[in-house]
């Protein structure tokens, strides 16, 4: 009846055991689904600790958990990709500016040459 290569969260079938660590000293043992819900001194620490209940509270706890982590994940994705999209944006903006601020300052040396040859035959 053991079971190995599990997770260590406390969810097994009625009628299996229960792996859970006591909420003194975090010890883990293994005790009959019988005994979930009982406080049990434990056998490290010597103080009480209740075993969990482990189906259907945990596991509809963990199913709402996993629900809302779901949607977070969802939500989450969703800024992410309307961020990401504001910069594409903003980046392309970025790269226009750059190239006008490049023709202007061709712009400027030109005129500055034409300026410079105008004044240099005047003399
Ligand atoms: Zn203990």
């Amino acid at each position: 009846m053991q079971q190995t290569g599990g997770s260590t969260i406390s969810t097994q079938k009625p009628g299996n055991d229960i792996i859970f660590a006591c909420a003194q000293c975090s010890t883990s043992f293994v005790v009959d689904a019988a005994a979930a819900g009982m406080t049990l001194i434990c056998q490290s620490c010597g103080k009480p600790t209740t075993v969990p209940k482990p189906d259907l509270e945990t596991a509809a706890g963990h199913a709402l958990k996993i629900s809302d982590l779901h949607h977070q994940l969802k939500e989450n994705e969703s800024q992410r990709t309307e961020i990401t999209s504001y910069i594409n944006q903003l980046g392309i903006q970025l790269h226009r500016w750059q190239l006008r601020l490049q023709t202007l300052n061709e712009r400027q040396k030109k005129l500055e040459g034409d300026l410079a040859t105008i004044c240099g035959s005047a003399k």
